[in-house]
């Protein structure tokens, strides 16, 4: 069959990229392939990047981007957290960056100016690895179940009980806890706790947990058996405010999610294309049948929408405008599109779609967690649900 002349194309560029941004992107992509790259298959095998990645991360810059440089952050804006997202996912590579950043965004937001300038240049630098313990074994959407509890005895508050799936769980040694202060309360009875693990007695690392996807990532099982923090450690000084800084946390966890999705669905996709156009079947490209083509251009064209989606979403971040229901909105409609699109370009790689040794796969596997965590997308309907 003879093809159609392509007609132009003039490409989508998010209106957020800008010079310094592709200059940031360079490098984070060099680094990703230098020094990521070549240890992801490793790193997936023994469920865990290596410690030593951390601190080359924070050397290089690409923890903390958003942070002020007043705490030894980047000075950037969502943007640059974006990029290294989105390298990351473009690499396939899982190095878990982006909890880091939500755990160094609760203390920016709630922690005592003493507190910042003491943990987040450690952070930055990597010396810090933060993780964000909410979900419990009883308690994972319903997070006002959660039973770990935190009882103040003179200075310090004693810690008792245990989380599930900590991403960073092997890693981490600076810990933001969500606590029960008052176990009589529901949502007020939360607080949060920052817990530096560094040498603390009582606390202990479980399992690193076995699953279907992302095997790069320590996803673990966190005890804590009467361990001592400072008082002072309460994230925003008074007991009870927990709840209510997850809630205004979380929008930044969800874009998050909705930025890897986005990326990963490109990357799908594209690599989709480009297995299409070099597998033969029936004496032609595979992208010469019509279903195939159909296929890609729906994939193509979501793809695209999703983009633009995302940057609208992006700006509101930035400028401060996300609200709680439009992140939602992206958490839930992203990775949802994001698994669709993944599965279809499964179909379209035939057997080879389901070899583990072929990234598409590995997309596919690691993509089904993006509709569980950070909210399931079921709890995310009931957010969108509230405004209407
Ligand atoms: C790989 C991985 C990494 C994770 N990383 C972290 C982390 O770093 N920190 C952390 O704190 N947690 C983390 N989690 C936990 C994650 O946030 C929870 O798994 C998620 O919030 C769901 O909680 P659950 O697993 O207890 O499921 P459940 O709450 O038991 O939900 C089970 C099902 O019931 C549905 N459901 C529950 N309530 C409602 C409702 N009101 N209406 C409709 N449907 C409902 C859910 O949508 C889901 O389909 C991670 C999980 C995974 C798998």
């Amino acid at each position: 069959m003879k093809r159609m002349a392509k007609p132009a194309v003039h490409p989508y560029v998010s209106p957020w990229i800008n010079e310094e941004i592709q200059l940031f992107r360079k490098n984070v992509k060099r680094f990703i392939a230098e020094e990521f790259v070549p240890n992801e298959a490793r790193w997936r095998e023994q469920h865990r990047v290596d410690p030593e990645a951390w601190p080359r991360a924070g050397e290089v810059g690409i923890l903390c981007t958003d942070i002020p440089e007043e705490y030894g952050g980047g000075g950037g804006n969502y943007c640059h957290e974006a990029v290294v997202t989105e390298e990351l996912c473009y690499a396939g590579v899982h190095f878990g960056h982006g909890v880091h950043s939500i755990a160094a965004h609760y203390i920016l937001s709630y922690a005592t100016e003493e507190q910042k300038k003491y943990w987040l240049p450690r952070m930055a630098t990597g010396e810090l690895r933060g993780s964000i313990a909410m979900s419990e074994p009883v308690a994972g959407s319903d997070l006002q179940a959660i039973k770990t509890t935190a009882k103040r005895q003179g200075e310090c508050l004693v810690i008792n009980g245990s989380k599930t799936f900590i991403t960073n769980g092997w890693h981490t040694n600076l810990i933001v806890l969500a606590v029960k202060t008052d176990q009589s309360e529901g949502a007020k009875g939360i607080s949060m706790v920052v817990v530096d693990t560094n040498g603390l007695s009582g606390y202990r690392v479980g399992r690193t947990l076995e699953k279907v996807g992302m095997h790069g990532q320590d996803t673990c099982e966190l005890f804590f058996d009467d361990v001592r923090v400072p008082a002072a450690n309460l994230l925003g000084g008074v007991e009870g405010r927990g709840f209510y800084q997850m809630m205004e946390q979380l929008p930044y966890e969800r874009m998050g999610v909705a930025t890897g999705a986005v990326a990963t669905t490109e990357q799908a996709v594209a690599i989709t294309i480009k297995h299409c156009k070099e597998r033969m079947a029936f004496g032609k490209p595979l992208i010469e049948f019509q279903n195939t083509r159909f296929k890609l251009a729906e994939c193509k064209a979501q793809a695209h929408i999703m983009r633009v989606f995302l940057d609208n979403c992006m700006e509101r971040l930035n400028a401060g405008k996300l609200d709680a229901t439009t992140a939602a909105m992206a958490k839930y409609w992203l990775t949802e599109r994001e698994c669709a699109i993944i599965d279809e370009c499964v179909q379209l790689h035939g057997g080879y779609g389901y070899m583990m040794e072929y990234p598409i796969t590995r997309m596919w596997a690691d993509s089904r967690v993006q509709r569980i965590y950070a909210g399931t997308n079921e709890i995310m309907k009931e957010l969108i649900a509230r405004s209407l």
